[in-house]
């Protein structure tokens, strides 16, 4: 059965409030819910962690995945859960409050890397502590570490707006700030998810941001490391 996906109409990302739910499937290690506010794995992002209450139980939520359904994987369990019962739910907001602002920096480096040297966006993986980038250029000598760090701290200084909408694929293809290919993208997909960052970016993001840039701490390179022809990984903390 599919999951409603909660997190996707909720914006900002940060604060996650706590949401009840009905369970449709359970076994040893993993619960299935009609809806969830858990943000699933996905484009980089880890998935959210927390801790689900039923009438007669209660547990961890260690990690989620979507396939057709979502997978709440759990730990520590005391009680029985059963199909029908009613849970609530809440998110670990200081896990998800670091993972959005990560996740919204990621936003802000490609998009930067992309308009100072053309650069696309190959890989990320989003992490608490540390997230890198991979980026594809056409001229990687022409990368400054500093010069990027210092681009993106100036758009946290500036506190553009992040917002959320829901955009048809046609009118992205023709929107000049969208600065993926969406020829890359899925095709089955008509509308889309959008975040949009000042006038600096236009990205379909299924993903968990901050509300404003300036909610994001300043940023830090830590390390550059080569990754083959034309790519560089670049990895950042937040400070
Ligand atoms: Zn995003």
């Amino acid at each position: 059965m599919m999951t409603k996906l909660l997190h996707l109409e909720q914006h900002p990302g940060v604060n996650p409030n706590s949401f009840k739910s009905t369970i449709t499937s359970v076994s040893d290690d993993r619960i299935e819910l009609q809806s969830t506010g858990y943000y699933p794995q996905g484009g980089g992002q880890p998935a959210d962690k927390g801790v689900m209450v039923g009438t007669d139980f209660e547990c961890k939520v260690v990690d989620v995945r979507k396939r057709d359904s979502v997978l709440h994987y759990i730990t520590d369990m005391s009680g029985t859960p059963n199909v029908g019962d009613q849970v609530e739910c809440t998110i670990d907001t200081l896990w998800r409050n670091q993972l959005s602002a990560m996740h919204t920096a990621q936003h802000l480096f490609s998009a930067l890397a992309n308009e100072e040297w053309g650069a696309q966006t190959v890989g990320n993986q989003i992490g608490f502590d540390r997230t890198r980038i991979d980026l594809q250029f056409e001229n990687r000598d022409a990368f400054e570490a500093d010069y990027m760090s210092d681009m993106v701290n100036l758009a946290i200084e500036d506190n553009m707006s992040v917002k959320m909408d829901f955009r048809p694929s046609q009118e992205l293809i023709k929107d000049p700030l969208v600065r993926i290919n969406m020829d890359r993208m899925p095709p089955n997909i008509d509308v889309w998810r959008t975040i949009s960052i000042g006038d600096l970016d236009v990205c379909p993001c299924a993903g968990t941001h901050v509300l404003q840039t300036g909610d994001i701490p300043p940023v830090e390179i830590t390390r550059v490391k080569s990754k083959g022809a034309g790519r560089l990984r670049i990895e950042y903390i937040l400070n």
